[in-house]
């Protein structure tokens, strides 16, 4: 597939574009100041900041490209009706780890089980949004409202505990992410997919795991 990509030096980004370009994709890398020039392009890829991500989905959707989003810190909604009027995808998740998604899986099964529950999440000081995408949608899969503890902090990467207390035991559910290099089988699984979804937004990885 040919691929624009908001951010492609980003962290996140740098370490997914050579996912995709060793998978034998062809990316059209877009940085801050540069035309959001996606012509030609098969699908556009954005992790930036979630000032820009709205704009860029924007101009990707104007110009007949769907979308697929990992930045988080945005609200997709109304760009996911523009998606659905011009019969495009805007696919967004707010973790693209396949393990992560994995345990907010766990999470919501567990939750069924516990009376209460406390998040922590863990990311690199550099996240400009608290608390984290996964966190917000791990406490929507618990219910209930849990508490959500925001750690910023240099040598972390992204990494994530939901803890369930009940009478006598404790049960915690954690996964670390070590390497963005995590985020590259998640947006290689949804661009693969990106067509198969029906028009306008969709949310969640957890969409293409069975
Ligand atoms: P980062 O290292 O700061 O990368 C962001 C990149 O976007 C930078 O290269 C930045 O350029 C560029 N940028 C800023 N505005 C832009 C614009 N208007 N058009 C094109 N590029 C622009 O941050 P990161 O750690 O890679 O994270 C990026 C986003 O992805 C964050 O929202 C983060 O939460 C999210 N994320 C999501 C997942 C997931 O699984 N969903 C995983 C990792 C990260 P400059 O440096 O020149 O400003």
């Amino acid at each position: 597939m040919r691929v624009a990509f908001f951010g492609a030096e980003g962290k996140a980004g740098s370490a997914i574009v050579q996912r995709l370009e060793s998978a034998g994709h062809e990316v059209r890398g877009i940085e801050l100041g540069d035309e959001p020039d996606v012509g030609g392009c098969d699908a556009a890829v954005d992790f930036t900041t979630p000032e820009a991500a709205p704009a860029n989905v924007r101009a990707a959707l104007e110009q007949g490209v769907s979308c697929v989003v990992g930045t988080t810190g945005w609200d997709p909604a109304k760009l996911g009706a523009l998606a659905a009027e011009k019969g495009l995808r805007l696919f967004v998740a707010p973790n693209f780890s396949t393990g992560a998604v994995l345990m907010m899986r766990f999470a919501r099964e567990a939750a069924a089980h516990f009376p209460r529950a406390e998040i922590v999440e863990l990311h690199n000081e550099a996240k400009k949004d608290a608390p984290s995408g996964t966190a917000k949608a791990t406490a929507g899969l618990i219910g209930g409202e849990p508490a959500i503890h925001s750690v910023r902090l240099p040598g972390l990467v992204a990494h994530q505990e939901v803890i369930f207390g009940g009478e006598g035991q404790l049960l915690t559910i954690r996964h670390d992410t070590t390497g963005r290099e995590s985020f590259a089988d998640g947006v290689l699984l949804a661009l693969e997919k990106l067509d198969s979804l029906p028009p306008g937004l969709t949310v969640g990885l957890e969409n293409f795991l069975s």
